[in-house]
């Protein structure tokens, strides 16, 4: 386990600049992040809240790659993942690292039953078969979704998307969890009870960083 003390962080971000290419010729580019650095521990539970357009989506691309690697655009400063530079690693070496769980509920699943969902990222990874069963197992019973391992993750409500989308990520077993804003879709009540939720993530997960990104202040 990284230690924080020992100032071996999971994600350390120096003085990162990023701008987007411009949207037509002659245009300027987007200034997306403007002097970003923090630092996040294994363990952490890291909070980062700021308004729309402020740049925190792109900050979780920047950290899986993305960005710039997909993107193009303008880059200096460094960003350093498990050990990896983010402008220049394999964003699929990356992958294997870095949990993303996005806004959208539609946009975190691919319409598999909710176990063959979470097997993904470990098959992906070419774990033995056992392996991969007990990486599923132990991810439903995190978001508590073990009951209902063999529904269509299309028949699910958004909240219990959302928990097959955060198991999709634990099953990889990343370095990094970011979680960009996973609540903002759902109605009030059930964000309150599944921030709760999270933020017991760390316990599952005491070799992760979690990177948890709202627009809400409240939370
Ligand atoms: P947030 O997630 O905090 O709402 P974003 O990271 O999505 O913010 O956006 C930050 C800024 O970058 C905004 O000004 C947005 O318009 C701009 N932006 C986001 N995506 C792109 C893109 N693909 N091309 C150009 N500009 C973009
Ligand atoms: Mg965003």
């Amino acid at each position: 386990m990284v230690d924080r003390r020992s100032g071996r962080e999971l994600v350390q971000i120096h003085n990162f600049v990023y701008r987007y290419p411009a949207f037509q010729e002659g245009q300027p580019p987007v200034t997306a992040l403007d002097g970003i650095s923090l630092e996040i521990a294994a363990g952490e539970f890291f909070g980062l809240t700021g308004t729309t357009g402020s740049g925190k989506s792109t900050l979780c691309l920047a950290l899986n790659g993305l960005v710039p690697q997909a993107t193009g655009g303008v880059v200096s400063g460094d960003i350093i993942v498990a050990g990896m530079n983010t402008k220049r690693a394999p964003v699929a070496e990356l992958a294997m690292q870095v949990g993303l769980v996005f806004q959208d509920p539609e946009a975190n699943l691919v319409g598999l039953t909710v176990e063959d969902e979470v097997a993904f990222g470990p098959e992906n990874l070419g774990l033995p078969r056992d392996e991969i069963a007990a990486r599923v197992d132990w991810a439903l019973d995190v978001v508590g979704m073990g009951e209902m391992r063999r529904r269509s993750s299309t028949r699910l409500s958004g909240g219990q998307k959302q928990r097959v989308a955060i198991a999709r990520a634990l099953a990889i077993r990343p370095a990094v969890l970011l979680l960009d804003e996973p609540l903002a879709a759902l109605d009030a009540a059930l964000r309150q009870s599944m921030l709760a939720e999270l933020q017991r993530l760390k316990e599952a997960l005491p070799d992760t960083a979690i990177l948890y990104v709202t627009h809400d202040q409240a939370e």
